[in-house]
């Protein structure tokens, strides 16, 4: 039976490691912390629970929110309904659910730190915190600070996005998202169970900015974030050049979730092609009918095909969304003032939060709503009183 090595216990490792033991593989996973409150703020789309439904169905503690306020700029703020309400999760407790998993469905699950990896023979020796190991195949779920060098993607600064924030007291039932002027990110106040998760996160700006903007908005709401506890970690955020190149697999390998720079590039969305790329990764090695190459040659394929080349396309709109003007004001800006305005690009805005709008296909839909979105937006602003008024006049 072959030995598969899963190298990180997070949603990716862990689902991997599940889907491999079910089916019947010899499964260790190895992480050095375990479940672990990882930086994030713990929020899952539609598009995650309604493929993966064992996100909903279990006791363990999470949110459902329906509500949340966008926020820009010289356009105030607007309420966004979310027909598909967003989970959220402490990171505690999803990466523990995950793993419960993966070792009820047979993985052995072990706390020790992966430290290095060689070949030998067609597989692979690794040296742990607590001795040697060996294996056929590896499946590198080691995150966006994945240590080891020769494995997974080769992060570099631009493919990267600072995240950091505070988990502070308090409670709300909605989700604020405020963008800021010149900044490719965007501040996030996300409710848990039993506290706020307050962040910002931001491509090409030195962390303590990105620190300075966040008090300042905090301050500015009143929360304060004495005593609480601070976070940071990187978030993969791929260059559009960076996809073309992107080391996912190699020679008994695959990499997953952040260790293979699966992130949305312009919302940070990773728990959802986490889960789905340990998916995906499970599904390949275990139709290996040709041997280990056609098993990362059919990942690569499988995960283009999923969503890869969407989300290389959303690297390409991640600057005109954030930094872009249009019709003489911000992006950020007519976003807000849009959705406020035109239940069409509202409904746009929704799915886009739940994860149903691909970007492959969002210039076409708003191309197709741009003469209903303009009269909506025409007919808020007063105009269609005024043509009323002109029509009746003698
Ligand atoms: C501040 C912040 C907020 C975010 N908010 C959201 C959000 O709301 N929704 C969303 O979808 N995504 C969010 N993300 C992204 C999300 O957190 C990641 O995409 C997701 O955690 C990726 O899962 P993973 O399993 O690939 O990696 P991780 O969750 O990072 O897991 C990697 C695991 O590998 C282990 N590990 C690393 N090196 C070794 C080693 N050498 N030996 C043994 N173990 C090792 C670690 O202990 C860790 O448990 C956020 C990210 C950040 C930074």
């Amino acid at each position: 039976m072959k030995r598969v090595a899963v190298l990180g216990g997070g949603p990716a490792g862990a689902f991997a490691a599940e889907k491999l033991a079910s089916a019947g593989l010899d499964v260790v996973l190895m992480d050095e912390k375990l479940a672990w409150e990882k930086p994030c703020g713990g929020g899952l789309t539609h598009k995650a629970y309604s493929q993966y439904p064992f996100l909903i169905d279990n006791s363990t503690p999470k949110r459902m929110i329906t509500e949340s306020v966008l926020a820009a700029p010289k356009a105030g703020e607007v309420t966004l309904k979310l027909g598909d309400p967003l989970l959220i999760y402490s990171r505690l407790d999803l990466n523990r659910m995950m793993l419960e998993r993966a070792e009820r469905a047979g993985a052995q699950i072990e706390k020790t730190r992966v430290m290095g990896m060689e070949r030998k023979g067609a597989g692979w020796r690794l040296e742990t915190a607590g001795g040697k190991l060996e294996a056929d195949f590896c499946i590198v779920a080691t995150g966006a600070r994945n240590p080891l060098r020769d494995v997974g993607t080769q992060l570099t600064a631009p493919d990267t996005m600072t995240a950091l924030g505070y988990y502070v007291q308090g409670d709300q039932a909605r989700i604020d998202i405020q963008f800021l002027p010149d900044l490719e990110g965007y501040i996030w106040i996300f409710p848990r169970c039993g506290h706020l998760s307050v962040g910002i996160c931001g491509k090409g700006e030195p962390a303590s900015a990105l620190r300075k903007r966040l008090e300042a908005y905090m301050a500015g709401r009143g929360i304060s974030w004495k005593g609480a506890s601070f976070y940071s970690h990187l978030l993969p955020s791929l260059d559009t050049k960076s996809w073309k190149h992107n080391r996912v697999a190699g020679d008994a390998w695959m990499a997953v979730g952040d260790a293979a720079g699966l992130v949305d590039p312009i919302t940070g969305e990773g728990l959802y092609y986490a889960i789905r790329s340990g998916d995906l990764a499970a599904q390949s090695l275990l139709a290996d009918v040709g041997g280990p190459a056609e098993s990362t040659d059919r990942y690569r394929g499988l995960l283009r095909r999923d969503f890869a080349a969407d989300l290389e396309f959303g690297s390409r709109l991640a600057k005109r969304v954030f930094l872009g003007r249009f019709l003489y004001a911000s992006v950020p800006q007519r976003m807000v003032e849009f959705t406020r305005r035109s239940p069409r690009f509202a409904g746009v805005m929704q799915d886009l939060f739940a994860g149903k709008q691909p970007y492959l296909g969002l210039k076409r839909r708003l191309m197709r709503n741009l003469n209903g979105s303009l009269y909506e937006i025409a007919m808020s602003f007063g105009f269609g009183r005024l043509v009323n008024k002109a029509e009746s006049a003698p």
